[in-house]
Protein backbone atom coordinates (compact mmCIF):
# COMPACT_ATOMS: atom_id res chain seq x y z
CA UNK A 1 0.00 0.00 0.00
CA UNK A 2 1.33 3.72 -1.12
CA UNK A 3 2.18 5.53 2.32
CA UNK A 4 0.53 8.82 2.39
CA UNK A 5 1.77 11.77 3.69
CA UNK A 6 -0.36 14.54 5.07
CA UNK A 7 -1.13 16.99 2.19
CA UNK A 8 -0.01 20.78 2.51
CA UNK A 9 -2.68 22.10 5.21
CA UNK A 10 -1.85 19.57 7.39
CA UNK A 11 -0.88 20.81 10.67
CA UNK A 12 2.39 18.58 10.79
CA UNK A 13 3.96 20.38 7.87
CA UNK A 14 6.46 23.21 8.68
CA UNK A 15 7.94 24.63 5.35
CA UNK A 16 11.16 26.86 6.33
CA UNK A 17 14.12 27.23 4.54
CA UNK A 18 16.50 27.80 7.69
CA UNK A 19 19.42 25.32 7.24
CA UNK A 20 18.65 23.89 10.82
CA UNK A 21 14.62 23.12 10.16
CA UNK A 22 14.17 19.69 11.10
CA UNK A 23 12.71 17.42 7.89
CA UNK A 24 8.79 18.27 6.77
CA UNK A 25 6.54 16.38 7.24
CA UNK A 26 7.38 15.26 10.40
CA UNK A 27 9.33 11.55 10.01
CA UNK A 28 6.64 8.82 10.16
CA UNK A 29 8.61 6.74 12.09
CA UNK A 30 9.91 7.33 15.80
CA UNK A 31 12.69 5.80 17.34
CA UNK A 32 10.78 4.29 19.47
CA UNK A 33 8.98 2.58 16.77
CA UNK A 34 11.97 1.32 14.98
CA UNK A 35 13.20 -0.17 17.50
CA UNK A 36 10.19 -1.77 18.45
CA UNK A 37 10.12 -3.23 14.41
CA UNK A 38 13.71 -4.44 15.11
CA UNK A 39 12.66 -6.19 18.07
CA UNK A 40 10.19 -8.39 16.27
CA UNK A 41 12.64 -9.13 13.91
CA UNK A 42 15.52 -10.50 16.59
CA UNK A 43 15.70 -13.39 18.45
CA UNK A 44 14.60 -13.74 21.70
CA UNK A 45 18.05 -12.84 22.77
CA UNK A 46 17.36 -9.07 21.19
CA UNK A 47 19.62 -10.13 17.81
CA UNK A 48 18.86 -9.57 14.44
CA UNK A 49 19.69 -12.23 12.40
CA UNK A 50 22.72 -11.92 9.77
CA UNK A 51 22.20 -10.05 6.95
CA UNK A 52 22.89 -10.65 3.02
CA UNK A 53 26.00 -8.39 3.17
CA UNK A 54 27.71 -11.19 4.99
CA UNK A 55 27.31 -13.35 1.98
CA UNK A 56 28.81 -10.96 -0.45
CA UNK A 57 32.67 -10.85 -1.25
CA UNK A 58 33.20 -7.71 -0.25
CA UNK A 59 32.61 -8.62 3.92
CA UNK A 60 35.57 -8.75 5.87
CA UNK A 61 34.51 -12.10 8.01
CA UNK A 62 33.05 -15.40 7.72
CA UNK A 63 29.52 -15.79 9.07
CA UNK A 64 30.27 -19.30 10.89
CA UNK A 65 30.15 -18.39 14.34
CA UNK A 66 29.61 -14.20 13.76
CA UNK A 67 26.49 -12.54 15.48
CA UNK A 68 24.39 -9.26 15.39
CA UNK A 69 24.90 -7.16 18.59
CA UNK A 70 21.87 -6.91 20.56
CA UNK A 71 20.61 -3.36 19.09
CA UNK A 72 20.45 -1.24 22.13
CA UNK A 73 17.91 1.02 22.99
CA UNK A 74 17.39 4.83 21.33
CA UNK A 75 18.26 7.36 23.19
CA UNK A 76 16.59 10.85 22.61
CA UNK A 77 17.99 13.25 22.59
CA UNK A 78 21.36 11.85 21.47
CA UNK A 79 24.82 12.92 23.84
CA UNK A 80 26.43 16.13 22.58
CA UNK A 81 29.09 15.77 19.61
CA UNK A 82 32.24 17.34 20.08
CA UNK A 83 31.92 21.11 19.15
CA UNK A 84 28.23 20.87 20.14
CA UNK A 85 26.39 22.17 23.65
CA UNK A 86 29.47 23.42 25.01
CA UNK A 87 31.63 20.32 24.10
CA UNK A 88 35.08 21.71 22.95
CA UNK A 89 35.27 21.67 18.99
CA UNK A 90 39.23 20.13 18.49
CA UNK A 91 38.58 21.04 15.03
CA UNK A 92 38.78 24.89 15.67
CA UNK A 93 41.56 24.28 18.20
CA UNK A 94 43.56 22.70 15.27
CA UNK A 95 47.34 23.80 15.91
CA UNK A 96 48.18 22.67 12.13
CA UNK A 97 49.46 18.83 13.01
CA UNK A 98 49.01 16.74 9.99
CA UNK A 99 48.05 19.72 7.79
CA UNK A 100 49.20 19.33 3.88
CA UNK A 101 47.36 21.63 1.89
CA UNK A 102 45.00 24.25 2.78
CA UNK A 103 43.77 27.67 1.69
CA UNK A 104 42.03 30.70 3.75
CA UNK A 105 39.03 28.45 3.89
CA UNK A 106 39.90 24.79 3.78
CA UNK A 107 42.25 22.35 5.52
CA UNK A 108 43.44 18.88 4.04
CA UNK A 109 44.64 16.53 6.83
CA UNK A 110 46.65 13.09 6.89
CA UNK A 111 46.55 11.05 10.25
CA UNK A 112 48.95 10.95 12.76
CA UNK A 113 49.41 7.07 11.98
CA UNK A 114 49.20 5.45 8.72
CA UNK A 115 46.31 2.60 8.47
CA UNK A 116 45.30 -0.30 6.31
CA UNK A 117 44.18 2.06 3.23
CA UNK A 118 47.16 3.14 1.42
CA UNK A 119 46.44 6.94 1.92
CA UNK A 120 43.16 8.71 3.77
CA UNK A 121 43.00 11.79 3.56
CA UNK A 122 40.38 14.35 5.37
CA UNK A 123 38.74 17.60 4.51
CA UNK A 124 37.38 20.20 6.61
CA UNK A 125 36.50 23.96 6.46
CA UNK A 126 38.14 26.34 8.78
CA UNK A 127 35.79 27.71 10.45
CA UNK A 128 32.87 25.85 12.53
CA UNK A 129 30.24 24.25 10.13
CA UNK A 130 28.29 21.15 9.55
CA UNK A 131 26.94 20.07 6.39
CA UNK A 132 23.59 21.66 6.58
CA UNK A 133 24.47 24.97 7.46
CA UNK A 134 27.54 25.46 5.23
CA UNK A 135 27.08 28.38 3.61
CA UNK A 136 26.95 28.44 -0.46
CA UNK A 137 29.60 30.06 -0.73
CA UNK A 138 31.73 27.56 0.97
CA UNK A 139 29.31 24.50 -0.55
CA UNK A 140 30.11 25.95 -3.76
CA UNK A 141 33.98 25.41 -3.07
CA UNK A 142 33.52 21.94 -0.88
CA UNK A 143 31.89 20.99 -4.21
CA UNK A 144 35.01 21.39 -6.21
CA UNK A 145 37.28 19.89 -3.73
CA UNK A 146 35.51 17.06 -3.71
CA UNK A 147 36.02 16.55 -7.12
CA UNK A 148 39.77 17.65 -7.38
CA UNK A 149 41.01 15.43 -4.42
CA UNK A 150 39.21 12.72 -5.67
CA UNK A 151 40.60 13.16 -9.13
CA UNK A 152 44.37 13.76 -7.11
CA UNK A 153 43.61 10.52 -5.28
CA UNK A 154 42.54 8.60 -8.14
CA UNK A 155 45.78 9.58 -10.46
CA UNK A 156 48.09 8.25 -7.64
CA UNK A 157 49.62 5.20 -9.62
CA UNK A 158 47.86 1.55 -8.20
CA UNK A 159 45.06 3.44 -6.60
CA UNK A 160 41.20 2.67 -8.25
CA UNK A 161 39.35 4.86 -6.02
CA UNK A 162 38.79 7.79 -3.78
CA UNK A 163 35.91 6.61 -1.29
CA UNK A 164 34.26 9.75 0.03
CA UNK A 165 32.78 9.66 3.53
CA UNK A 166 30.86 12.19 5.79
CA UNK A 167 29.47 10.42 8.67
CA UNK A 168 29.63 13.67 11.31
CA UNK A 169 28.41 11.62 14.42
CA UNK A 170 31.65 12.09 16.42
CA UNK A 171 32.04 15.64 15.89
CA UNK A 172 29.30 18.46 14.86
CA UNK A 173 32.33 20.50 12.82
CA UNK A 174 32.07 19.51 9.43
CA UNK A 175 34.81 16.49 8.26
CA UNK A 176 34.67 14.36 5.14
CA UNK A 177 37.05 11.14 4.89
CA UNK A 178 38.60 10.24 1.19
CA UNK A 179 39.58 5.97 1.51
CA UNK A 180 42.33 5.46 -1.65
CA UNK A 181 41.42 1.88 -2.38
CA UNK A 182 43.93 -0.30 -3.95
CA UNK A 183 43.75 -1.72 -7.30
CA UNK A 184 43.10 -5.24 -7.96
CA UNK A 185 41.36 -5.80 -4.78
CA UNK A 186 38.38 -7.18 -5.23
CA UNK A 187 37.17 -7.98 -1.83
CA UNK A 188 37.87 -4.33 -0.82
CA UNK A 189 35.65 -2.50 -3.51
CA UNK A 190 32.29 -0.95 -1.49
CA UNK A 191 31.43 0.42 1.85
CA UNK A 192 33.53 -2.25 3.85
CA UNK A 193 36.54 -0.74 2.90
CA UNK A 194 36.27 1.14 6.21
CA UNK A 195 36.61 -1.78 7.87
CA UNK A 196 39.51 -3.14 5.71
CA UNK A 197 41.44 0.06 6.49
CA UNK A 198 41.16 -1.08 10.31
CA UNK A 199 41.89 -4.94 9.41
CA UNK A 200 44.95 -4.48 6.79
CA UNK A 201 48.49 -4.04 8.24
CA UNK A 202 49.27 -0.19 8.32
CA UNK A 203 50.52 1.38 5.23
CA UNK A 204 54.55 2.30 6.15
CA UNK A 205 54.83 5.95 6.80
CA UNK A 206 57.33 7.32 4.64
CA UNK A 207 54.95 5.65 1.35
CA UNK A 208 51.86 7.37 2.83
CA UNK A 209 53.77 10.41 3.26
CA UNK A 210 55.23 10.51 -0.24
CA UNK A 211 51.25 10.12 -1.51
CA UNK A 212 50.03 12.68 0.64
CA UNK A 213 52.59 15.67 -0.29
CA UNK A 214 52.10 14.18 -4.42
CA UNK A 215 48.17 14.56 -3.23
CA UNK A 216 48.91 18.16 -1.90
CA UNK A 217 50.80 19.46 -4.75
CA UNK A 218 48.42 18.22 -7.48
CA UNK A 219 45.25 19.99 -5.47
CA UNK A 220 47.76 23.17 -5.26
CA UNK A 221 47.93 23.05 -9.09
CA UNK A 222 44.48 22.06 -9.70
CA UNK A 223 42.69 23.94 -7.50
CA UNK A 224 44.90 26.59 -5.70
CA UNK A 225 45.68 26.88 -1.78
CA UNK A 226 49.35 25.83 -0.58
CA UNK A 227 50.87 22.13 -0.14
CA UNK A 228 52.67 21.88 3.06
CA UNK A 229 55.93 20.23 2.79
CA UNK A 230 56.14 19.66 6.45
ZN1 LIG B 1 34.75 23.62 15.15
Amino acid sequence: MAREFPGPESENVHLSFSPTAKYAPKMPQSPDDIYARALVAAGPDGRLPLSRLTAWEIFPFEPDGLRVVALMKPEVPEPPRRGELGKPCNSCASTGEGVIWEDDQWRLLTFKEPSGAPLVVMLQPKAHYDLPNLPDDLGSQFGRLIVHIARALESLPNIARAHVSRWGDGGAHLHVFFFARPEGFVQLRGTCFAIWDDLLPATPRDVRDVDARTVARTLATSYGGDAKEN
